[in-house]
């Protein structure tokens, strides 16, 4: 119900459309293979954005029970073992296919268009990002995920080609026009905080109610047990 209200509100307020146009400005790439390389993590997402994805593929979303048996499963591997062994995106399905393409996040539309310089420089923010969050996970659980997986990298797609090249300021700009619709939504009290900073697997954990059933600790308590079995 609460997704339900906020994508009435985006429909009639146009917000869905705002977004498609930010889509529309990122170049089409060409020269895909399929190798499967890239959707590797849960990628950034706003709260616009992941109800963009629901409204296109799973309208009658309300909880993680509501979706079909295969991305529940998905989703709830990869929540669980993320921590400790590399995993694809959930929304990459059996096929090799993304089972929401066409409704797919900012963040894979732009994967594959900018320079190899640029996208090496972004890698190494990446990686200092993920070193600071493991952190932060070993000061509040007193473990810390395994460094391989902090230091893992997409790599630069050596088939894709696009017309011309983005620059990041072009991205970053493309990210704050999506969180701007995001702050619309937050002022008509339909996007809690929790949801800021989100990412793609992330939104289908916060304040969900099949989770409501359970004690509120159990999945990050399950994940990092799973993480301690890993390693000893
Ligand atoms: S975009 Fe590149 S890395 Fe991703 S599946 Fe296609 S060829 Fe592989
Ligand atoms: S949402 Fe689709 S395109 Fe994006 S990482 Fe997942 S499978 Fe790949």
């Amino acid at each position: 119900m609460e997704h339900q209200k906020a994508i009435v509100y985006a429909r009639e307020n146009g917000l869905f459309e705002q977004l498609e146009k930010i889509y529309a400005q990122v170049p089409q790439c060409s020269g895909c293979i399929g190798c499967k390389a890239c959707c590797s993590e849960s990628v950034d997402t706003t709260y616009i954005e992941f109800l963009y994805v629901l409204n296109r593929y799973y309208p009658m979303y309300e909880d993680l029970a509501s979706l079909p048996d295969g991305i529940r499963g998905r989703l709830l591997k990869f929540t669980l073992f993320e921590l400790a062994i590399p995993q694809k995106c959930p929304f990459l399905n059996e096929e090799g296919r993304c089972e929401i393409y066409e409704a797919r996040p900012l963040a894979c539309r732009v994967y594959g268009t900018l320079s190899r310089s640029d996208y090496e420089a972004n890698y190494e923010a990446v990686v200092r990002q993920n070193l600071e969050m493991g952190k932060v996970l070993q000061k509040e659980n007193g473990i810390m995920p395994h460094r391989a997986l902090m230091l893992r990298k997409i790599p630069y797609c050596e088939h894709v080609a696009v017309s011309a090249h983005v620059t990041p300021a072009m991205q970053t700009s493309w990210q704050n026009e999506r969180i701007n619709l995001d702050g619309k939504l937050y002022f008509e009290h339909l996007m809690s905080m929790k949801r800021l900073n989100g990412n793609l697997v992330g939104h289908f954990f916060t304040e969900d109610r099949i989770l409501d059933k359970l004690p509120e600790t159990l999945i990050p308590s399950l994940r990092i047990s799973i993480l301690e079995a890993l390693q000893k």
